[in-house]
Protein backbone atom coordinates (compact mmCIF):
# COMPACT_ATOMS: atom_id res chain seq x y z
CA UNK A 1 0.00 0.00 0.00
CA UNK A 2 1.71 3.03 -0.73
CA UNK A 3 -0.85 5.81 -0.37
CA UNK A 4 -0.86 8.19 2.76
CA UNK A 5 -3.09 10.45 4.02
CA UNK A 6 -0.97 13.37 4.32
CA UNK A 7 -2.87 16.30 3.25
CA UNK A 8 -2.19 17.67 -0.38
CA UNK A 9 -0.54 20.98 -0.08
CA UNK A 10 -0.73 22.80 -3.17
CA UNK A 11 -0.01 26.47 -3.51
CA UNK A 12 -1.43 29.01 -5.66
CA UNK A 13 -3.94 31.51 -4.52
CA UNK A 14 -6.74 29.88 -6.66
CA UNK A 15 -6.58 27.32 -4.21
CA UNK A 16 -9.83 25.84 -1.91
CA UNK A 17 -8.15 26.03 1.58
CA UNK A 18 -8.92 23.30 3.89
CA UNK A 19 -9.44 23.34 7.13
CA UNK A 20 -9.22 20.83 10.11
CA UNK A 21 -12.38 20.82 11.90
CA UNK A 22 -10.13 19.16 15.16
CA UNK A 23 -7.30 21.41 15.64
CA UNK A 24 -9.53 24.65 13.99
CA UNK A 25 -6.87 25.21 11.53
CA UNK A 26 -5.83 25.26 7.84
CA UNK A 27 -4.85 21.31 7.39
CA UNK A 28 -4.16 22.01 3.39
CA UNK A 29 -4.83 22.85 -0.05
CA UNK A 30 -6.47 21.37 -3.07
CA UNK A 31 -6.60 23.08 -6.26
CA UNK A 32 -9.53 24.51 -7.84
CA UNK A 33 -9.52 22.52 -10.71
CA UNK A 34 -12.76 24.68 -12.40
CA UNK A 35 -11.22 24.99 -15.84
CA UNK A 36 -10.07 21.73 -16.27
CA UNK A 37 -13.94 20.48 -16.00
CA UNK A 38 -13.95 20.08 -19.58
CA UNK A 39 -10.98 18.31 -20.16
CA UNK A 40 -11.83 16.17 -17.65
CA UNK A 41 -14.92 15.60 -18.94
CA UNK A 42 -13.70 14.57 -22.33
CA UNK A 43 -11.22 12.17 -20.86
CA UNK A 44 -14.01 10.33 -19.18
CA UNK A 45 -16.32 9.96 -22.21
CA UNK A 46 -13.26 8.36 -24.20
CA UNK A 47 -12.39 6.00 -20.90
CA UNK A 48 -16.22 5.20 -20.99
CA UNK A 49 -16.73 3.93 -25.02
CA UNK A 50 -14.62 0.67 -23.48
CA UNK A 51 -15.76 0.37 -20.12
CA UNK A 52 -19.30 0.49 -21.09
CA UNK A 53 -19.24 -1.75 -23.64
CA UNK A 54 -17.29 -4.78 -20.68
CA UNK A 55 -19.93 -7.06 -20.00
CA UNK A 56 -21.36 -6.58 -16.37
CA UNK A 57 -19.86 -9.07 -14.88
CA UNK A 58 -15.87 -7.47 -15.66
CA UNK A 59 -17.68 -4.30 -14.38
CA UNK A 60 -18.40 -6.44 -11.07
CA UNK A 61 -15.07 -7.96 -10.54
CA UNK A 62 -13.51 -4.41 -11.10
CA UNK A 63 -15.84 -3.22 -8.42
CA UNK A 64 -15.16 -6.12 -6.10
CA UNK A 65 -11.20 -5.62 -6.16
CA UNK A 66 -12.30 -1.65 -5.57
CA UNK A 67 -13.78 -2.54 -2.32
CA UNK A 68 -10.80 -5.18 -1.64
CA UNK A 69 -8.85 -1.59 -1.66
CA UNK A 70 -10.77 0.31 0.29
CA UNK A 71 -11.20 -2.33 3.27
CA UNK A 72 -7.23 -3.15 2.97
CA UNK A 73 -6.24 0.43 3.16
CA UNK A 74 -9.04 1.46 6.18
CA UNK A 75 -6.74 3.09 8.52
CA UNK A 76 -4.93 5.33 5.98
CA UNK A 77 -8.67 6.10 5.16
CA UNK A 78 -9.75 6.47 8.47
CA UNK A 79 -7.14 8.71 9.48
CA UNK A 80 -7.58 11.16 6.40
CA UNK A 81 -11.59 10.92 7.32
CA UNK A 82 -11.22 12.39 10.98
CA UNK A 83 -8.50 14.84 9.94
CA UNK A 84 -11.27 16.53 7.26
CA UNK A 85 -14.20 15.66 9.01
CA UNK A 86 -13.32 15.71 12.67
CA UNK A 87 -15.40 12.18 12.91
CA UNK A 88 -15.19 9.82 15.43
CA UNK A 89 -13.28 6.97 14.84
CA UNK A 90 -16.12 4.73 14.87
CA UNK A 91 -18.05 7.26 12.47
CA UNK A 92 -14.98 6.96 10.19
CA UNK A 93 -14.38 3.45 9.95
CA UNK A 94 -18.18 2.25 10.37
CA UNK A 95 -20.08 4.77 8.18
CA UNK A 96 -17.03 5.54 5.78
CA UNK A 97 -15.24 2.11 4.99
CA UNK A 98 -17.65 -0.58 5.78
CA UNK A 99 -21.11 0.92 5.16
CA UNK A 100 -18.81 1.59 1.16
CA UNK A 101 -17.75 -1.76 1.08
CA UNK A 102 -21.22 -3.27 2.01
CA UNK A 103 -23.16 -0.67 -0.67
CA UNK A 104 -20.38 -2.04 -3.43
CA UNK A 105 -20.77 -5.44 -3.07
CA UNK A 106 -24.06 -5.40 -3.05
CA UNK A 107 -23.96 -3.12 -6.43
CA UNK A 108 -21.30 -5.93 -7.56
CA UNK A 109 -23.97 -9.19 -6.82
CA UNK A 110 -27.80 -7.59 -7.98
CA UNK A 111 -26.37 -4.77 -10.56
CA UNK A 112 -26.70 -7.53 -13.34
CA UNK A 113 -30.04 -8.60 -12.22
CA UNK A 114 -31.40 -4.58 -12.64
CA UNK A 115 -29.04 -3.87 -15.90
CA UNK A 116 -30.24 -7.45 -17.76
CA UNK A 117 -32.51 -6.85 -20.92
CA UNK A 118 -35.97 -6.77 -20.58
CA UNK A 119 -37.95 -9.09 -23.22
CA UNK A 120 -41.85 -7.77 -23.69
CA UNK A 121 -44.68 -9.18 -26.26
CA UNK A 122 -46.33 -7.14 -28.04
CA UNK A 123 -49.96 -7.03 -27.15
CA UNK A 124 -51.75 -4.05 -28.57
CA UNK A 125 -53.07 -4.94 -32.05
CA UNK A 126 -50.83 -2.30 -34.03
CA UNK A 127 -47.39 -4.24 -32.56
CA UNK A 128 -49.54 -8.06 -32.00
CA UNK A 129 -46.47 -10.59 -32.50
CA UNK A 130 -43.81 -8.25 -32.66
CA UNK A 131 -40.70 -8.80 -29.95
CA UNK A 132 -39.95 -6.14 -28.05
CA UNK A 133 -36.60 -5.76 -25.99
CA UNK A 134 -35.46 -3.46 -23.71
CA UNK A 135 -32.28 -2.82 -22.96
CA UNK A 136 -30.66 -0.53 -20.55
CA UNK A 137 -28.18 1.79 -21.98
CA UNK A 138 -25.34 4.18 -19.82
CA UNK A 139 -25.52 7.70 -20.01
CA UNK A 140 -22.17 8.33 -20.67
CA UNK A 141 -20.41 10.40 -18.31
CA UNK A 142 -22.06 10.92 -15.05
CA UNK A 143 -21.44 14.33 -12.54
CA UNK A 144 -21.01 12.94 -8.79
CA UNK A 145 -21.49 16.22 -6.78
CA UNK A 146 -20.59 15.18 -3.44
CA UNK A 147 -21.04 16.92 0.49
CA UNK A 148 -19.15 17.04 3.17
CA UNK A 149 -20.94 14.96 5.98
CA UNK A 150 -20.18 11.28 3.99
CA UNK A 151 -17.37 12.47 1.83
CA UNK A 152 -16.28 8.74 0.61
CA UNK A 153 -19.85 7.06 1.56
CA UNK A 154 -22.00 9.48 -0.81
CA UNK A 155 -19.19 10.22 -3.22
CA UNK A 156 -17.52 7.06 -3.83
CA UNK A 157 -21.45 4.95 -2.77
CA UNK A 158 -22.99 6.90 -5.53
CA UNK A 159 -20.45 6.85 -8.12
CA UNK A 160 -20.36 2.73 -7.71
CA UNK A 161 -23.52 2.24 -9.13
CA UNK A 162 -23.00 4.79 -11.89
CA UNK A 163 -19.64 2.95 -13.00
CA UNK A 164 -21.50 -0.52 -12.89
CA UNK A 165 -24.39 0.72 -15.21
CA UNK A 166 -20.79 1.56 -17.73
CA UNK A 167 -20.77 5.32 -17.04
CA UNK A 168 -17.57 6.99 -16.50
CA UNK A 169 -17.95 9.68 -13.36
CA UNK A 170 -15.96 12.18 -12.56
CA UNK A 171 -16.92 13.08 -8.48
CA UNK A 172 -16.73 16.56 -7.22
CA UNK A 173 -16.00 16.61 -3.29
CA UNK A 174 -17.22 19.83 -1.35
CA UNK A 175 -14.24 21.87 -0.82
CA UNK A 176 -14.58 21.01 2.67
CA UNK A 177 -13.26 17.28 2.53
CA UNK A 178 -11.55 16.89 -0.68
CA UNK A 179 -8.95 14.99 0.76
CA UNK A 180 -9.81 11.40 1.09
CA UNK A 181 -11.60 11.42 -1.79
CA UNK A 182 -8.86 12.25 -4.05
CA UNK A 183 -6.17 9.88 -2.25
CA UNK A 184 -9.28 6.87 -2.63
CA UNK A 185 -9.45 7.67 -6.14
CA UNK A 186 -6.15 7.59 -6.94
CA UNK A 187 -5.30 4.61 -4.95
CA UNK A 188 -8.13 2.88 -7.24
CA UNK A 189 -6.71 3.81 -10.34
CA UNK A 190 -2.75 3.23 -9.21
CA UNK A 191 -3.39 -0.05 -7.03
CA UNK A 192 -6.62 -1.69 -7.47
CA UNK A 193 -6.91 -1.83 -11.04
CA UNK A 194 -9.69 0.69 -11.77
CA UNK A 195 -9.09 1.69 -15.40
CA UNK A 196 -7.75 5.38 -16.27
CA UNK A 197 -10.39 8.20 -16.63
CA UNK A 198 -13.22 5.83 -15.90
CA UNK A 199 -13.38 7.32 -12.47
CA UNK A 200 -11.95 11.17 -11.93
CA UNK A 201 -12.21 13.72 -9.47
CA UNK A 202 -12.29 17.78 -9.90
CA UNK A 203 -11.11 19.53 -7.02
CA UNK A 204 -12.48 23.26 -6.04
CA UNK A 205 -15.60 25.03 -4.76
CA UNK A 206 -19.19 25.35 -5.99
CA UNK A 207 -18.21 26.67 -9.41
CA UNK A 208 -16.21 23.36 -9.94
CA UNK A 209 -19.38 22.06 -9.20
CA UNK A 210 -21.66 24.22 -11.51
CA UNK A 211 -19.07 23.32 -14.25
CA UNK A 212 -19.68 20.00 -13.81
CA UNK A 213 -23.60 20.28 -14.68
CA UNK A 214 -22.50 21.62 -17.62
CA UNK A 215 -20.42 19.27 -19.47
CA UNK A 216 -21.94 15.72 -18.22
CA UNK A 217 -24.36 13.83 -18.63
CA UNK A 218 -26.14 13.27 -15.48
CA UNK A 219 -26.02 14.87 -12.41
CA UNK A 220 -26.27 12.74 -8.79
CA UNK A 221 -26.15 15.79 -6.57
CA UNK A 222 -26.14 15.57 -2.54
CA UNK A 223 -26.90 18.59 -0.08
CA UNK A 224 -28.09 21.27 0.43
CA UNK A 225 -31.66 22.57 -0.76
CA UNK A 226 -31.26 25.73 -2.00
CA UNK A 227 -27.59 24.42 -3.73
CA UNK A 228 -30.12 21.36 -5.33
CA UNK A 229 -32.69 23.95 -6.86
CA UNK A 230 -29.72 25.39 -8.54
CA UNK A 231 -28.54 22.12 -9.71
CA UNK A 232 -31.72 21.45 -11.23
CA UNK A 233 -32.30 24.46 -12.66
CA UNK A 234 -29.09 24.51 -14.31
CA UNK A 235 -29.16 20.55 -15.48
CA UNK A 236 -33.01 21.50 -16.97
CA UNK A 237 -31.11 24.17 -19.43
CA UNK A 238 -29.38 21.32 -20.71
CA UNK A 239 -32.22 18.67 -20.50
CA UNK A 240 -29.68 15.94 -18.69
CA UNK A 241 -31.40 13.92 -15.91
CA UNK A 242 -30.81 14.91 -12.14
CA UNK A 243 -31.48 13.08 -9.06
CA UNK A 244 -31.05 14.98 -5.65
CA UNK A 245 -30.79 13.84 -2.24
CA UNK A 246 -31.21 17.15 -0.17
CA UNK A 247 -32.24 18.38 3.56
CA UNK A 248 -34.32 17.08 6.05
CA UNK A 249 -35.88 17.40 9.46
CA UNK A 250 -36.72 14.32 10.55
CA UNK A 251 -39.70 13.73 13.20
CA UNK A 252 -39.33 10.70 15.69
CA UNK A 253 -42.63 9.84 17.68
CA UNK A 254 -42.50 8.06 20.81
CA UNK A 255 -45.45 6.50 21.63
CA UNK A 256 -46.79 5.55 25.52
CA UNK A 257 -46.19 1.96 24.86
CA UNK A 258 -42.52 2.58 23.25
CA UNK A 259 -39.69 0.61 24.71
CA UNK A 260 -38.26 4.33 26.78
CA UNK A 261 -34.96 3.13 26.89
CA UNK A 262 -34.43 1.99 23.69
CA UNK A 263 -36.21 5.42 22.39
CA UNK A 264 -34.03 7.26 24.03
CA UNK A 265 -30.65 5.54 22.98
CA UNK A 266 -31.93 5.46 19.76
CA UNK A 267 -32.43 9.63 19.58
CA UNK A 268 -29.10 9.74 21.16
CA UNK A 269 -27.57 7.29 18.39
CA UNK A 270 -29.14 8.09 15.33
CA UNK A 271 -29.35 12.27 16.43
CA UNK A 272 -25.57 13.06 17.56
CA UNK A 273 -23.75 10.34 15.49
CA UNK A 274 -21.59 12.20 12.96
CA UNK A 275 -22.17 15.34 15.49
CA UNK A 276 -25.98 15.27 13.69
CA UNK A 277 -24.80 15.97 10.63
CA UNK A 278 -26.57 13.68 8.40
CA UNK A 279 -29.44 14.10 6.13
CA UNK A 280 -31.50 11.38 7.91
CA UNK A 281 -30.74 12.56 11.59
CA UNK A 282 -33.22 12.79 14.11
CA UNK A 283 -34.06 16.60 14.35
CA UNK A 284 -37.44 16.56 16.11
CA UNK A 285 -38.81 13.98 19.11
CA UNK A 286 -42.62 14.27 19.80
CA UNK A 287 -43.43 12.36 22.90
CA UNK A 288 -46.84 11.77 24.33
CA UNK A 289 -47.36 13.08 27.01
CA UNK A 290 -47.96 10.23 29.83
CA UNK A 291 -44.53 9.12 29.41
CA UNK A 292 -43.08 12.40 28.29
CA UNK A 293 -40.93 12.96 31.77
CA UNK A 294 -39.89 9.33 31.86
CA UNK A 295 -38.86 9.59 27.96
CA UNK A 296 -36.71 13.10 28.55
CA UNK A 297 -34.58 11.67 32.09
CA UNK A 298 -34.20 8.86 29.76
CA UNK A 299 -32.93 10.91 27.01
CA UNK A 300 -30.80 13.16 29.51
CA UNK A 301 -29.07 10.60 30.91
CA UNK A 302 -28.04 8.93 27.38
CA UNK A 303 -27.01 12.10 25.92
CA UNK A 304 -25.05 13.71 29.35
CA UNK A 305 -22.76 10.57 29.38
CA UNK A 306 -21.37 10.98 25.79
CA UNK A 307 -18.14 11.92 25.34
CA UNK A 308 -16.61 14.77 22.84
CA UNK A 309 -13.41 14.88 20.79
CA UNK A 310 -12.25 14.78 17.76
CA UNK A 311 -8.91 12.33 16.35
CA UNK A 312 -9.56 9.76 18.32
CA UNK A 313 -8.85 5.63 18.80
CA UNK A 314 -11.29 2.90 18.72
CA UNK A 315 -13.80 3.50 21.69
CA UNK A 316 -12.00 6.58 23.18
CA UNK A 317 -15.02 9.18 21.77
CA UNK A 318 -18.80 9.07 21.31
CA UNK A 319 -19.26 12.44 19.45
CA UNK A 320 -16.57 14.09 17.10
CA UNK A 321 -16.48 17.67 15.70
CA UNK A 322 -18.36 19.75 13.31
CA UNK A 323 -16.68 19.77 9.68
CA UNK A 324 -17.98 22.73 8.96
CA UNK A 325 -17.88 25.73 10.77
CA UNK A 326 -20.56 27.96 9.59
CA UNK A 327 -22.74 25.30 10.98
CA UNK A 328 -22.25 26.08 13.96
CA UNK A 329 -23.70 29.59 13.73
CA UNK A 330 -26.80 28.13 12.65
CA UNK A 331 -26.70 25.87 15.76
CA UNK A 332 -26.33 28.74 17.97
CA UNK A 333 -28.85 30.69 16.44
CA UNK A 334 -31.69 27.74 16.27
CA UNK A 335 -30.68 26.97 20.44
CA UNK A 336 -30.88 30.71 20.74
CA UNK A 337 -34.19 31.22 19.47
CA UNK A 338 -35.51 28.49 21.30
CA UNK A 339 -34.67 30.09 24.49
CA UNK A 340 -35.97 33.09 23.92
CA UNK A 341 -39.58 31.34 23.17
CA UNK A 342 -39.44 29.53 26.10
CA UNK A 343 -37.33 26.32 25.50
CA UNK A 344 -34.93 24.99 28.33
CA UNK A 345 -31.79 23.21 27.45
CA UNK A 346 -31.38 20.28 30.04
CA UNK A 347 -27.69 18.93 29.07
CA UNK A 348 -25.30 21.12 26.47
CA UNK A 349 -25.93 23.83 24.80
CA UNK A 350 -23.28 25.76 24.14
CA UNK A 351 -19.85 25.43 21.97
CA UNK A 352 -17.48 22.89 23.07
CA UNK A 353 -14.15 24.03 24.97
CA UNK A 354 -10.72 23.84 22.33
CA UNK A 355 -9.51 25.39 19.47
CA UNK A 356 -11.65 22.70 17.19
CA UNK A 357 -15.05 23.21 16.12
CA UNK A 358 -17.30 21.71 18.70
CA UNK A 359 -20.75 22.05 19.93
CA UNK A 360 -21.92 19.93 23.24
CA UNK A 361 -24.60 17.37 22.18
CA UNK A 362 -27.99 19.34 23.63
CA UNK A 363 -31.16 18.43 24.96
CA UNK A 364 -33.95 21.02 25.11
CA UNK A 365 -37.25 20.57 25.56
CA UNK A 366 -40.84 22.57 25.90
CA UNK A 367 -40.33 23.32 22.06
CA UNK A 368 -42.99 24.65 20.07
CA UNK A 369 -43.69 24.40 15.79
CA UNK A 370 -42.80 28.51 16.34
CA UNK A 371 -39.24 28.00 16.96
CA UNK A 372 -36.61 27.37 14.48
CA UNK A 373 -35.38 24.33 16.04
CA UNK A 374 -38.47 22.37 14.57
CA UNK A 375 -39.11 23.77 11.62
CA UNK A 376 -35.00 24.35 9.56
CA UNK A 377 -32.64 22.10 9.48
CA UNK A 378 -30.08 22.08 11.98
CA UNK A 379 -28.08 19.98 10.72
CA UNK A 380 -25.99 19.60 14.58
CA UNK A 381 -26.24 17.73 17.73
CA UNK A 382 -29.61 19.11 18.96
CA UNK A 383 -32.37 16.95 20.40
CA UNK A 384 -35.37 19.47 20.80
CA UNK A 385 -38.49 17.31 22.41
CA UNK A 386 -42.03 18.42 22.27
CA UNK A 387 -44.74 16.63 24.87
CA UNK A 388 -47.86 15.75 22.19
CA UNK A 389 -51.13 14.89 23.56
CA UNK A 390 -51.51 12.12 21.48
CA UNK A 391 -50.10 9.87 18.35
CA UNK A 392 -52.40 11.97 15.99
CA UNK A 393 -51.02 15.04 17.40
CA UNK A 394 -47.16 13.64 16.70
CA UNK A 395 -48.02 12.65 13.54
CA UNK A 396 -49.73 16.19 12.73
CA UNK A 397 -46.81 17.97 13.28
CA UNK A 398 -44.45 15.35 11.93
CA UNK A 399 -45.56 16.11 8.61
CA UNK A 400 -45.58 19.62 9.55
CA UNK A 401 -42.75 20.20 7.33
CA UNK A 402 -41.06 21.02 4.11
CA UNK A 403 -39.15 18.28 4.07
CA UNK A 404 -39.53 14.66 3.96
CA UNK A 405 -36.41 12.53 4.08
CA UNK A 406 -36.75 10.05 6.54
CA UNK A 407 -38.66 9.47 10.53
CA UNK A 408 -39.37 7.00 12.87
CA UNK A 409 -41.96 5.83 15.44
CA UNK A 410 -41.09 4.12 18.58
CA UNK A 411 -44.09 1.32 20.04
CA UNK A 412 -43.91 -2.32 21.40
CA UNK A 413 -47.09 -2.88 18.91
CA UNK A 414 -45.31 -3.05 15.83
CA UNK A 415 -48.98 -3.27 13.52
CA UNK A 416 -49.99 0.40 15.02
CA UNK A 417 -46.31 1.39 14.35
CA UNK A 418 -46.56 0.54 10.84
CA UNK A 419 -50.18 2.31 10.74
CA UNK A 420 -48.40 5.50 12.02
CA UNK A 421 -45.47 4.77 9.62
CA UNK A 422 -48.27 4.71 6.25
CA UNK A 423 -49.10 8.20 7.43
CA UNK A 424 -45.99 10.20 7.63
CA UNK A 425 -45.33 12.08 4.67
CA UNK A 426 -41.65 10.78 3.39
CA UNK A 427 -39.56 8.57 1.73
CA UNK A 428 -38.69 6.75 4.66
CA UNK A 429 -39.93 5.58 8.24
CA UNK A 430 -38.31 2.99 10.48
CA UNK A 431 -40.28 1.28 13.38
CA UNK A 432 -38.09 1.09 16.74
CA UNK A 433 -35.15 1.84 14.62
CA UNK A 434 -33.16 4.72 13.46
CA UNK A 435 -31.63 5.34 10.11
CA UNK A 436 -29.84 1.92 9.35
CA UNK A 437 -32.33 1.46 6.13
CA UNK A 438 -30.12 3.51 3.99
CA UNK A 439 -28.13 0.39 3.91
CA UNK A 440 -31.02 -1.69 3.13
CA UNK A 441 -29.90 -1.73 -0.50
CA UNK A 442 -32.76 -3.75 -2.06
CA UNK A 443 -34.87 -0.77 -0.93
CA UNK A 444 -35.68 2.37 -2.33
CA UNK A 445 -34.19 5.26 -0.20
CA UNK A 446 -34.80 8.70 -1.40
CA UNK A 447 -37.07 12.12 -0.32
CA UNK A 448 -40.15 13.58 -0.78
CA UNK A 449 -40.85 16.87 -1.02
CA UNK A 450 -38.11 19.45 -0.33
CA UNK A 451 -36.02 16.50 0.42
CA UNK A 452 -34.99 15.71 -2.68
CA UNK A 453 -36.27 13.58 -6.24
CA UNK A 454 -35.19 10.41 -7.05
CA UNK A 455 -33.67 7.39 -4.65
CA UNK A 456 -30.73 5.63 -3.92
CA UNK A 457 -30.17 1.79 -3.68
CA UNK A 458 -32.72 -1.05 -5.35
CA UNK A 459 -33.55 -1.04 -8.82
CA UNK A 460 -34.31 2.77 -8.76
CA UNK A 461 -30.94 3.69 -7.68
CA UNK A 462 -28.95 2.07 -10.49
CA UNK A 463 -31.62 2.34 -13.50
CA UNK A 464 -31.33 6.69 -12.82
CA UNK A 465 -27.55 5.93 -14.31
CA UNK A 466 -29.03 4.83 -17.88
CA UNK A 467 -31.81 5.20 -20.24
CA UNK A 468 -34.27 2.94 -22.13
CA UNK A 469 -33.17 1.91 -25.41
CA UNK A 470 -36.26 -0.07 -26.34
CA UNK A 471 -35.59 -2.68 -29.84
CA UNK A 472 -38.57 -3.47 -31.41
CA UNK A 473 -38.44 -7.11 -33.91
CA UNK A 474 -40.81 -7.44 -36.47
CA UNK A 475 -40.76 -11.90 -37.70
CA UNK A 476 -43.01 -11.79 -40.26
CA UNK A 477 -42.41 -8.98 -42.79
CA UNK A 478 -44.64 -8.96 -45.78
CA UNK A 479 -44.13 -6.46 -48.41
CA UNK A 480 -46.71 -4.09 -46.73
CA UNK A 481 -49.13 -4.53 -43.43
CA UNK A 482 -52.96 -3.79 -43.25
CA UNK A 483 -53.22 0.04 -42.92
CA UNK A 484 -49.82 1.24 -44.05
CA UNK A 485 -49.88 3.74 -46.76
CA UNK A 486 -51.66 4.68 -49.05
CA UNK A 487 -55.84 4.47 -47.11
CA UNK A 488 -58.02 2.70 -48.94
CA UNK A 489 -61.81 2.79 -47.89
CA UNK A 490 -62.58 -0.70 -47.61
CA UNK A 491 -59.49 -0.89 -45.20
CA UNK A 492 -60.19 2.15 -42.80
CA UNK A 493 -63.91 1.28 -42.88
CA UNK A 494 -63.07 -2.69 -41.80
CA UNK A 495 -60.44 -1.48 -39.12
CA UNK A 496 -63.08 1.15 -38.11
CA UNK A 497 -65.79 -1.51 -37.28
CA UNK A 498 -63.41 -3.96 -35.60
CA UNK A 499 -61.89 -0.77 -33.35
CA UNK A 500 -64.77 0.07 -32.51
CA UNK A 501 -66.14 -3.59 -31.44
CA UNK A 502 -62.79 -4.52 -29.29
CA UNK A 503 -62.52 -0.79 -27.34
CA UNK A 504 -66.08 -0.65 -26.72
CA UNK A 505 -66.64 -4.10 -24.55
P1 LIG B 1 -24.17 22.79 -0.55
O1 LIG B 1 -25.48 22.28 -1.00
O2 LIG B 1 -23.83 24.18 -0.87
O3 LIG B 1 -22.98 21.87 -1.16
C1 LIG B 1 -23.12 20.53 -1.57
C2 LIG B 1 -22.18 20.28 -2.75
O4 LIG B 1 -22.54 21.09 -3.86
C3 LIG B 1 -20.71 20.65 -2.45
O5 LIG B 1 -19.85 19.78 -3.14
C4 LIG B 1 -20.63 22.04 -3.03
O6 LIG B 1 -19.33 22.43 -3.32
C5 LIG B 1 -21.44 21.89 -4.30
N1 LIG B 1 -21.94 23.16 -4.83
C6 LIG B 1 -22.07 24.35 -4.21
N2 LIG B 1 -22.61 25.27 -5.06
C7 LIG B 1 -22.82 24.63 -6.23
C8 LIG B 1 -23.38 25.01 -7.50
N3 LIG B 1 -23.85 26.23 -7.72
N4 LIG B 1 -23.44 24.09 -8.48
C9 LIG B 1 -23.00 22.83 -8.28
N5 LIG B 1 -22.48 22.40 -7.10
C10 LIG B 1 -22.39 23.27 -6.09
O7 LIG B 1 -24.06 22.47 0.96
P2 LIG B 1 -23.18 23.20 2.05
O8 LIG B 1 -21.90 22.54 2.09
O9 LIG B 1 -23.15 24.70 1.85
O10 LIG B 1 -24.05 22.91 3.37
C11 LIG B 1 -25.16 23.76 3.64
C12 LIG B 1 -26.33 22.98 4.19
O11 LIG B 1 -26.65 21.87 3.35
C13 LIG B 1 -26.09 22.36 5.55
O12 LIG B 1 -26.37 23.29 6.53
C14 LIG B 1 -27.06 21.23 5.55
O13 LIG B 1 -28.31 21.71 5.98
C15 LIG B 1 -27.19 20.83 4.10
N6 LIG B 1 -26.42 19.63 3.76
C16 LIG B 1 -27.10 18.50 3.46
C17 LIG B 1 -26.42 17.34 3.21
C18 LIG B 1 -27.11 16.06 2.91
O14 LIG B 1 -26.55 15.00 3.17
N7 LIG B 1 -28.30 16.09 2.35
C19 LIG B 1 -24.96 17.28 3.22
C20 LIG B 1 -24.32 18.54 3.48
C21 LIG B 1 -25.06 19.66 3.73
P3 LIG B 1 -18.50 23.23 -2.21
O15 LIG B 1 -18.61 22.50 -0.92
O16 LIG B 1 -17.14 23.17 -2.76
O17 LIG B 1 -19.13 24.59 -2.14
Amino acid sequence: MSVSASAPTAGSDADTVVENPVLGQVGGRVPDMTAEVPALVRRARTAQAAWGARPVKERAEALGAMRRWIVANRAVIVESTMRETGKTYEDALFTEVFVLADSIRFWERKAARHLRDERVRGRGPLVLGRKFIVRRRPLGVVGVIAPWNYPLTIGLGDAAPALMAGNAVVIKPSEITPWTTTMVVDGLVREAGLPEDVLLVATGRGDTGAALVDHVDMIMFTGSTRTGRNVAARAADRLIPVSLELGGKDPMIVCADANLDRAANAAATFGLGNCGQACTSVERIYVEDEVHDEFVDKLVHAVGRLRQRGNTSAGAADVGAMTFPPQLEIIERHVADALAKGARVLTGGRRGDGPGFYYEPTVLVDVDHDMDCMHDETFGPTLPVMRVRDTDEAVRLANDTRYGLSSSVYTRDTNKGEAIARRIRAGNTAVNDGYIHVTGWDAPYGGSRDSGVGARNAREGILKYTEPHTIMITRLAPNKDIGWLPNSKRITTLLGRAFSRYYSR
